[in-house]
């Protein structure tokens, strides 16, 4: 190979998008909306305004193609975006394929990850609209740490419930959405119903995302001056991303290619439909036959082996029915270290392309995604964050795919995040004391990896 073939595809800040792609506008089946969980009935945007300022809420139902960045995001994007889109060249060589291999890296954000990308507009309307105070939850800190960033552009004030586990074990997160300005609870607390009605049941509890969530949502619910940020799984999460593929489409432009196969590591689904949706466009418009492959964890598999069913988006239930990949809303993943990818569900709307059979989904154990990051770390220099390993297992597979049949496939993924923050969990995969967790739903054959309850509930290192 040519030791001049371009690396790095970048775009100067004049040419990042205007608009973010709604992909409602394209679809052959509409999405099933949102049910009330009471009268079973679609529910009305004015259900969700104790929540959500009005722009999301519209957002979140919109039918318009296209809907413009406001000038304030574009301007706080522009301390990151465009983020840049590089061929893999060195870990091709390693692997020896004929296949080219591209990333989206949106490490390069200040929190570290995607998860800015739709913090600062959720940050943007909010303050618009005249609210002053966001609640969220975080679960390993990613989201808590991006909204924490947003908010400080925006000068509104921020409460994060931080799952109790994550408080304790990631003080590193938890001081930079202190250092960002906003304040931490550890959940559950005692600062809400829905907490208080956990300790009393377990004091000891250590929390998870479901309770963090009922926390948070409580809050926004019963104060006048306080709305909710959720930080994946809804329609206008997964817009906001969007401006990912869209600048990816133009790099790959600049590359001279097109992808055969796009990926994303999928927890809620965002940073996956970000990199996904612009390019599937152009499939679901019958001129392109891509794929489109979404990547979880075997310890989590709301895509290859959740139900396709309404479910509530939190423990507690107190959220609107959704039509989703779900594995129940009781459900407690294990604590691999891809904390990010630790979600009962899957967006409503990649849930629904998937079962149009638009997306393909696989799911990795975490050793072989470790094992996949360490190859990426020692070729790109990259330290990924776990979950975005999923993702670069993926494209490894189907590299060594295309090297057996000797096809130049094209390969585009999306590198989430850094994994700066998550050395702890690289130094116990090098120690070799990770646990790999399968789940299989209760009554499924019990064919080869199936595991007892007692090492799916395993707490690895
Ligand atoms: C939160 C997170 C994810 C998973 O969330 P999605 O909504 O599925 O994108 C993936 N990668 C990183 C780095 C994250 O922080």
């Amino acid at each position: 190979m040519s030791p001049t073939t371009q690396r790095r595809f970048l775009l100067g800040e004049a040419e990042m998008p205007t608009h973010y792609y709604n992909i409602s506008a394209d679809l052959p089946v509409p999405l099933p909306p949102p049910l009330h969980p009471a009268t079973r009935e679609p529910v009305g945007p004015d259900a969700l305004a104790p929540l959500f300022p009005m722009e999301l809420i519209l957002q979140e139902v919109s039918q318009e193609r296209y809907i413009e960045i406001p000038a304030p995001v574009r301007d706080v994007y522009a301390t990151y975006r465009p983020s840049p889109l590089v061929r893999a060249l060195s870990l091709e060589r390693s692997l020896d394929t004929p296949a080219h291999i591209y990333f989206k890296y949106e490490g390069v954000s200040p929190a570290g990850s995607h998860k800015p990308n739709t913090a600062i507009p959720q940050a943007f309307y909010n303050r618009q609209e005249g609210v002053t105070k966001l609640a969220t939850e975080t679960g390993a800190g990613q989201w808590g740490s991006a909204l924490a960033f947003a908010a400080s552009q925006f000068g509104l004030d921020l409460k994060v419930f931080m799952v109790k586990i994550s408080f304790l074990q990631k003080p590193y997160r938890r001081s930079m959405i202190q250092a960002y300005g906003a304040s931490i609870v550890p959940s559950p607390s005692n600062e809400t119903n829905a907490g208080r009605a956990i300790l009393e049941m377990d004091p000891e509890s250590t929390g998870s995302l479901g309770i963090a969530i009922s926390e948070a949502v409580e809050v926004a619910a019963t104060h006048e001056d306080t709305k909710y940020a959720l930080g994946s799984v809804l329609n206008h999460v997964l817009l906001h991303q969007t401006i990912v593929g869209q600048e990816a489409i133009t790099q790959m432009g600049m590359a001279g290619e097109g992808p055969d196969v796009v990926i994303g590591c999928a927890g809620g689904g965002s940073n996956f439909s970000g990199i996904a949706f612009p390019f599937l466009r152009d499939r679901l418009a019958g001129r392109t036959s891509t794929r489109f492959l979404a990547v979880e964890p075997a310890s989590c598999p709301s895509l290859t082996k959740g139900e396709y069913r309404y479910d509530f988006g939190d423990t507690a239930g107190t959220t609107p029915l959704l039509k989703m990949h779900t594995l129940g809303n009781d459900f407690k993943p294990a604590p691999i270290h891809a904390g990010g990818l630790r979600y009962h569900g899957m967006a409503p709307m990649v849930s629904h392309l998937y079962d149009q059979g638009f997306i393909d989904a696989v799911a990795y154990k975490q050793n072989e995604c470790f094992e996949a990051a360490i190859r990426f770390i020692r070729t790109e220099g990259i330290i990924p964050a776990p979950e975005s390993s999923h993702a670069i297992k993926a494209a490894i597979d189907e590299a060594l795919r295309a090297k057996e049949t000797g096809e130049e496939r094209v390969i585009l993924f999306n590198l989430s995040g850094h994994g700066h923050f998550d050395m702890a969990a690289y130094d116990a995969y090098l120690a070799g004391e990770l646990t790999d967790v399968v789940y299989e739903p209760a009554g499924a054959g019990a064919e080869g990896e199936r595991p007892a309850a007692a090492e799916r509930e395993a707490v690895t290192a």
